[in-house]
């Protein structure tokens, strides 16, 4: 399998790098204490062509491919993970349902504005009692009138609450059969849908510039075309669209542990301990070694399965083995990033403390560690 990266994948690359150590890397400290959220700047990623990355031009995007993405979101992570994962949900997430099966309408409403930057869509699965167990959700819609009345509460939604949120697509059961079993579909809420609760931000430990809510449906009406694709398709829909985000965060991952290995190596060559530089003790060239290793491995298994996605061959098992990979092996190269830095590593002075504490949530969202054993094993035929 060829997985070099093109002169295209180069100059996305660059650009991204470019763009974001003199746009973001000097604000994305103070971003994260104040949890702020920078809109501009994911306007001006939209101008940049990165929103529309991978989608077709037809809808305002540049008709790249999955691996322009990774590259893309590696650099963003590599300097601010907040930044990233706006991105990627927007790209990997409620861009691709739409995509995949918006009507034409759909896409021209909620797609176009989005790809250019003008806009942010948010996917809402998690509830309060349901993450892992997407068929145990219990927000439902049912139709009255030519429209979806929508109950429930859905939790943890990125992009749900920015200045720049336009929709959430929610998923929601709209039915079932008598065996108990759940027909769930996904329906486009517009933000300032009557009935749609925002709640207020989270206080996370890590990506803190990253806009995520609680949100409440109390009766919360949409015309009956707001569902998305088929009646009772959405658990399809979203697991579909969710094995290319995993590629998509492991890609992040990747970023991080990149990172981790710039910034401890640039460290251990100056820093003296007993009489010489820390990157002469065995001890410290070994930590170095194995995020060496870490990156390569996690970034071949990304890779692969981008090129998998590109090349519309399967990629279930190889997104999950790479989201699982490059996760775990993130929290270890920050981990030991932080242990290189030593006391300065603990301080919200170095960027590393900051890394440390983004890189948990990798192994959580858009399925834990467990959920891609899990599908891993089955894919495995277990
Ligand atoms: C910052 C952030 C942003 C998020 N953004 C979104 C978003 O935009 N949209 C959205 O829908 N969700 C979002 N989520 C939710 C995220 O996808 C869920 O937190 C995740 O899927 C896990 O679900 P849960 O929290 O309910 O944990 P649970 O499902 O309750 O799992 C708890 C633990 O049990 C384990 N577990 C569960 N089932 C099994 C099993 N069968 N075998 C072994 N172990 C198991 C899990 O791996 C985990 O370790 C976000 C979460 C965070 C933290």
């Amino acid at each position: 399998m060829d997985i070099a990266l093109s002169d295209n994948h180069l100059m996305i690359q660059r650009t991204v790098r470019d763009f974001a150590a003199s746009e973001i890397a000097p604000y994305s400290a103070q971003w994260d204490e104040e949890g702020h959220f920078p809109a501009h700047i994911i306007a001006k990623l939209g101008e940049l062509g990165i929103t529309g990355l991978i989608f077709p031009s037809k809808y305002g995007g540049s008709d790249g491919d999955m691996l322009s993405l990774v590259v893309a979101l590696e650099e963003l992570a590599k300097v601010d993970s907040s930044v990233a994962i706006t991105i990627e949900v927007l790209t990997s997430l409620s861009g691709p349902l739409l995509l995949h099966f918006g009507t034409e309408e759909q896409k021209q409403k909620w797609l176009v504005p989005m790809l250019q930057g003008k806009t942010i869509g948010a996917f809402a699965l998690t509830e309060p009692d349901t993450g892992s167990d997407a068929r145990g959700i219990t927000t439902s819609a049912v139709l009255v009138d030519g429209h979806w009345a929508i109950n429930g509460s859905k939790s943890y939604i990125t992009n749900s609450g920015s200045s720049m949120t336009d929709f959430i697509i929610v998923a929601a059961v709209t039915g079932g059969d008598e065996a108990g079993k759940k027909e769930i579909s996904n329906i486009v809420v517009p933000k300032d849908a009557p009935g749609l609760t925002v709640g207020s931000s989270y206080r996370k430990i890590g990506w803190r510039a990253s806009d995520t809510h609680p949100l409440f449906f109390e009766d919360c009406r949409v015309p009956e075309g707001n569902l998305l694709g088929e009646r009772g398709r959405g658990l399809a829909q979203f697991m579909k669209v969710l094995d290319g985000g995993r590629v998509a965060i492991s890609a992040m991952a990747v970023g991080l542990i990149e990172v981790s290995l710039q910034m401890s190596l640039a460290h251990a060559l100056k820093r003296r301990a007993f009489g010489k530089p820390l990157s002469d003790h065995q001890a410290i060239q070994f930590k170095l070694a194995d995020m060496a290793v870490s990156v390569d491995l996690a970034r071949l298994a990304t890779y692969r399965a981008a090129t998998l996605v590109d090349q519309g061959l399967p990629h279930k098992k190889e997104a999950a083995i790479a989201k699982l990979f490059s996760s775990e092996a993130a929290l270890q190269a920050v981990d030991q990033a932080v242990q290189i830095h030593g006391g300065l590593g603990f301080m919200e002075d170095s960027p590393i403390a900051r890394f440390y504490r983004d890189a948990k949530v990798l192994t959580i969202g858009e399925g834990t560690s467990e959920i891609q054993r899990m599908i891993i094993a089955r894919e495995l035929g277990c």
